[in-house]
């Protein structure tokens, strides 16, 4: 990490010098509702932008302890790493190496294991997938929180009750009631109310919007246990299916002893509820016990446990209109099974899309339009995960009569581990997002999806290091110029920088007057030759940037290959090595673009659709729209 650039400094380099104090205010920016991963993912993200002034408000009495979500997919760990914390997730956390596949080998005969593979192909992310508890998650992104200039907390006990958005109104106005005897209330205005409010969301109540789809019939109970077995897979995530008795997933949990049973139950019939069964965790660890019989299980403890009945619902839109000033996130736009892991990785990539977005807007930076984006990219998504969850609680519910089932259920599994992954999320072409007509030049960094990072040697230092670790969640574009071979690497590199410093259509024209040249969009090099061959100090003034109060030069932009392990990134990423090629990443790390490095025109185009110089957005007024 970089710090020390406007003097010295002594203590933590992650905690931002504080700004004048703000004390909790009713009149802001960016008003978040909700402390689940959706609510803190967007507080976390916004909370290094210290001119942006956000609120974030909870109706609990103060941060989870227990329960809900545990799995956390690669591409959310890429998403943590970008936030700062991944090492520490990863430490502290049960990776998912192997996947374990256990059923009878037929009719009526006790499970065996059919199957032990890999849970993550090679090269799918450099990134692993963990299971942590959710409230960990929130406590790393509280800390981040915190350590932003604003010192950002939750107000918890205070709950969301209306919202109106009034025509010829600059701001939203939000309506709450405080926890306690009197349920006093209060109002906050904001320029921009993101609802992270969960399943039963008021945010959405108070937008109008329906919650399309349909409650399964399938009820699962869930429980985090200490228990004594003398089944031989416990530390696998294991999908174990008996003959007649139903199915149940085991995640191991971190700490080396906890494990959590997903546990199929019964399903409800019709116009019935979870509540009407009065489930206890008895029936839960009965069931389990009788699935994983002739195996022993011997509940020492249960931390925490619960009853499910999977429902799939997704919203018409995520935000209220073409000038969308209120949106919703997570659970409150969209609720699937806990079955494919998805619930709290699917809140976060909501808010991480949405986060650098409302910032870009607000600071002057982007045009409004870019706002529009948001639902309709996530929305898509959404829809996908529905489609992948029904399939997938389905296949897990279906009885095992044959192997073959059960052999469906493997390879489908399998078939589908990118997708669990979060890495195969890909975003149609729009303002934000080019189409694929020069993809052949970097084969393997698809437009629309994450950039997929390989390792290389920073020049100036020699350091090895993940090329997509430089992107961290800072709201800035990224421009990666993989050079040419040879001579025509140095020259076209130069070219560039010379349109980047100097044309009148460059899009550094949207710079703030007086800003450090890379705070918009920031230009990295990647060189073929092995990094001894790189002279630095002979590389282009954008390559090596003056910046800060002191004009201090910022030597981290400037890579090559890592030879050490084989193929390098060239090889790995399918990058054209005659031509070369310019990749525009988004602040969110969603490849934009994959042009020719002298596409000037291509890349001009593209920035001039979505930035604007520098004025803080002007607050339109607009009406909340009626109820549908
Ligand atoms: P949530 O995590 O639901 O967060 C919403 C937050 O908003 C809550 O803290 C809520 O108190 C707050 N809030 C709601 N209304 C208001 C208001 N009016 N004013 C202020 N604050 C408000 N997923 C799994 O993968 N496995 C599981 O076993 C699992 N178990 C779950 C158990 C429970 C009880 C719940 C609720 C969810 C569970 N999930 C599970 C789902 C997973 O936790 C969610 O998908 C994920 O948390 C979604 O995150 P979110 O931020 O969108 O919403």
């Amino acid at each position: 990490m970089q710090f020390h650039l406007d003097g010295m400094r002594p203590g933590d380099p992650e905690l931002a010098d504080a700004v004048a104090s703000d004390p909790a205010t009713d009149d802001v920016d960016i008003l978040i509702v909700g402390c689940g991963p959706a609510g803190l993912t967007l507080a976390a993200q916004l909370s290094v932008f210290p001119e942006i002034s956000v609120r974030i408000i909870e109706r609990k009495s103060g941060p989870l302890e227990f329960g809900q979500a545990d799995g956390i997919a690669c591409r959310s760990m890429e998403m943590f790493q970008a936030l700062g914390f991944a090492e520490r997730v990863a430490r502290e956390a049960y990776w998912v190496n192997e996947v374990a596949f256990w059923r009878p080998v037929h009719d009526g005969s006790p499970i065996r294991r059919a199957e032990r593979i890999q849970d993550v192909e090679d090269d799918l992310s450099e990134m692993p997938h963990v299971i942590l508890s959710q409230a960990r998650i929130h406590d790393f992104l509280l800390e981040r929180m915190g350590r932003g200039a604003r010192r950002l907390r939750p107000d918890y006990g205070c709950e969301l009750i209306d919202l109106t958005r009034n025509r010829g109104e600059a701001k939203v106005e939000a309506k709450f009631a405080l926890a306690g005897e009197g349920k006093e209330t209060g109002t906050v205005r904001a320029g921009y109310v993101v609802g992270c409010d969960g399943a039963r969301s008021t945010v959405r109540r108070c937008m109008g919007l329906g919650f399309g789809g349909e409650s399964a019939r399938q009820l699962w109970g869930v429980m985090d246990i200490l228990c004594i077995t003398d089944f031989p897979d416990i530390r696998l995530k294991c999908a174990i299916q008996s003959a007649d008795r139903g199915s149940v997933m085991i995640i191991p949990r971190e700490g080396g002893y906890l494990v959590r049973l997903y546990v199929e139950l019964d399903e409800l019939r019709d116009g019935e509820r979870v509540a009407d069964r009065e489930i206890t965790v008895a029936t839960v660890i009965d069931r389990a016990r009788a699935i994983l019989s002739p195996y022993r299980l011997e509940v020492k403890e249960v931390g925490w446990w619960s009853a499910y009945e999977i429902g799939q619902r997704v919203c018409d839109r995520f935000d209220d209109g073409t000038d969308p000033r209120i949106f919703i996130a997570g659970d409150a736009c969209h609720t699937h099974s806990p079955k494919a892991g998805q619930g709290m990785n699917v809140a976060m990539a909501d808010a991480f899309n949405l986060g650098w977005k409302l910032a870009a807007v607000i600071k002057g930076q982007a045009r409004p339009e870019l706002l529009r984006t948001y639902s309709e990219e996530r929305r898509a998504k959404a829809k996908e995960l529905i489609d992948f969850d029904r399939d997938m609680a389905r296949l897990i519910s279906e009885r095992t009569a044959s192997a073959e089932d059960s052999d469906r259920f493997q390879r489908y599994f399998i078939k589908h581990g990118r997708y669990t992954a979060g890495v195969e999320a890909r975003y149609a072409p729009s303002l934000t997002t080019l189409d694929d007509t020069h993809q052949h030049l970097a084969g393997g960094l698809t437009v629309g999806r994450r950039f997929h990072s390989a390792p290389v040697v920073r020049v100036s230092d020699a350091r090895r290091m993940e090329l997509g670790h430089c992107l961290t969640a800072d709201g800035r574009w990224r421009l990666i110029l993989f050079a040419p071979d040879g001579e025509r690497g140095l020259a076209q590199a130069g070219a560039l920088c010379a349109f980047l410093e100097s044309d009148p259509v460059s899009p550094l024209r949207f710079n703030p007057e007086g800003a450090d040249p890379d705070v918009l969009l920031d230009l990295r090099a990647v060189f073929q030759m092995p990094h001894h061959e790189i002279d630095i100090a002979a590389m282009p003034a954008l390559l090596l940037p003056r910046k800060g109060r002191h004009g201090l030069i910022d030597y981290e932009k400037v890579y090559c290959p890592d030879f050490r392990l084989g193929p390098d990134i060239f090889d790995h990423r399918g990058i054209d090595r005659q031509g070369g090629a310019l990749v525009v990443v988004r602040p969110d790390q969603f490849v934009a673009d994959v042009l020719p490095v002298g596409a000037t025109d291509r890349l001009s185009r593209f920035f001039g659709r979505i930035l604007r110089g520098g004025e803080r957005h002007p607050v339109m007024p607009g009406a909340i729209p009626p109820p549908s």
